[in-house]
């Protein structure tokens, strides 16, 4: 095979891209970066009435999201009309397409005609071979489809799947208002982009035939097909908005890496051993059409959030970070109260613990407040009377600690707990509330240093007025 990898991504800007369409994407975008080949994005916007330029707006920005960069396009068709005029033109020219001068009552009575006599409905072919049309009567295009024969789709997954000519309608390549239909503009673009493989949803196997008729009738040789499984949500039905989040915006919403999204989307669907955690570059290096299955892909939601959280836990830290800070300043907060190497040590002391980064950004907020935001049931528990001393205390010891470490932290820690008597736990604890107004956090001496001294000791000041209150 050393004919140059061309494919492309189709979608149309009637809604924003969901999963289904971006696992279509992806195994395009994969397939050309293994192959190094060219990954097209062709938006297909012909439907006036539900194509909107936010969907287009949306969609590109979910590419973004997902960091899948196009060689080619965006390519728009209401923007390659005159191409397919001229393919039609040629088609007519051919004699493999002709116009039709019927009009829908007429259509619609054959159908009927054919329904009443057990066949299949469709056009009659009355307009063929004639000459005798009235120049200025309105007409559309029709393809002529062989009356004998078959149409076979050879697909790389599902096998070959064969259509009987006979069975398939003279298609409208173009309406009596001038507008190119779908499958029409499908092929054309398709021919024009010089696309060696389509990669789409099942769903458009019953598609197939009639493009590849367009194909024959302009003298091409189809590309390859590959029709994927769609997905499915849990109770087997084709995922909706029913089962939840579906659209690519929803899950950036929601606290998850791009590049964890794309590696469970991949591996719904497409396997390389039992492996199941994958950089992007991996995927790049193993992917491959062979390796793609046939059955049907279920949405495992628990599964995602797994994979985002293995993902955080093992992703690159400035990568992370810059994440998180995008996080941060949507709360209004500004990442840069701590340095650069605090922020990371942020990044690796919570991601052992947090699935999304929308947790990620929870149990960092805290550092980047200008103060505390106390959470009323952690303070009657821990900031009593009582701890006033003890905390007073800690607090001095702390003021001493230099350099700032944890190490030093906690010797110091330990200095206070001797003399107080007491174990770390309830010392830990209402220092714990102090710096971050609630009970969790990372281990106390590393938060300690995080967010420095000079924070720390003004938070714990802040907590002992609290207590001190009359
Ligand atoms: N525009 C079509 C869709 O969104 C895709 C067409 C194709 O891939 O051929 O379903």
């Amino acid at each position: 095979m050393n004919e140059a990898v061309r494919v492309r991504f189709a979608p149309s800007n009637t809604g924003h891209l969901h999963m289904g369409g971006a696992r279509t994407a992806l195994f395009n975008w994969f397939f050309a970066r293994h192959t190094g080949g060219t990954a097209i994005l062709r938006v297909e916007d012909t439907d006036q009435e539900r194509s909107t330029e936010a969907y287009y707006d949306a969609i590109l920005e979910a590419f973004d999201w997902l960091g899948l960069d196009w060689d080619e396009g965006p390519y728009r068709q209401t923007e390659r009309m005159e191409m397919y005029a001229g393919a039609a033109r040629r088609m007519l020219e051919a004699g493999t397409a002709y116009r039709c001068t019927c009009t829908p009552d007429e259509v619609e009575e054959m159908r009927q005609k054919a329904r009443a006599e057990g066949k299949t409905p469709k056009y009659d072919g009355r307009c063929r071979d004639r000459y005798d049309a009235d120049p200025t009567e309105p007409f559309c295009l029709r393809l002529r489809t062989p009356d004998e024969g078959e149409t076979v789709v050879n697909d790389l997954l599902a096998g070959s799947v064969t259509f009987q000519n006979d069975q398939l309608d003279d298609m409208v390549i173009v309406r009596t208002n001038g507008a190119p239909t779908y499958n029409f503009c499908v092929a054309v673009d398709d021919i024009d982009m010089r696309i060696s493989h389509v990669i789409r949803g099942n769903d458009h196997l019953s598609n197939t035939p009639k493009q590849i008729l367009v194909y024959n009738a302009l003298g091409e040789a189809p590309p390859r097909f590959a029709h994927i499984s769609m997905i499915l949500g849990s109770d087997k039905k084709r995922l909706s908005k029913r089962h939840g989040a579906t659209s690519v915006l929803e899950f950036r919403e929601q606290g998850y890496l791009p590049d964890a999204f794309i590696n469970y989307l991949v591996r719904l669907g497409w396997s390389f051993g039992d492996q199941e955690i994958f950089t992007r570059e991996e995927i790049i290096r193993n992917f491959s059409i062979d390796n793609l299955n046939l059955s049907a892909a279920v949405f495992n939601p628990k599964k995602l959030l797994w994979t985002n959280q293995e993902h955080i836990m093992s992703g690159e830290a400035g990568g992370l970070l810059a994440l998180l800070e995008e996080r941060l300043r949507a709360r209004d907060l500004d990442p840069d109260m701590l340095t650069r190497e605090a922020r990371l040590g942020v990044v690796e002391e919570l991601r052992t613990r947090a699935k999304t980064l929308e947790e990620l950004a929870d149990g960092a907020t805290f550092f980047f407040r200008q103060g505390v935001e106390f959470d009323e049931k952690a303070v009657k528990k821990f900031l009593k009377p009582e701890v006033a001393g003890p905390l007073a205390r800690a607090r001095e010891a702390i003021a001493g600690v230099e350099p700032f470490s944890p190490e030093g932290v906690k010797t110091a820690f330990e200095r206070v707990l001797e003399a107080e008597g007491m174990k770390l736990g309830k010392l830990a604890q209402p220092v714990r509330v102090a710096i971050t107004g609630g009970t969790v956090s990372p281990g106390i001496f590393e938060t300690l240093c995080l967010l420095g001294k000079e924070r720390s000791l003004e938070r714990i000041d802040k907590a002992l007025s609290l207590i001190n209150q009359p």
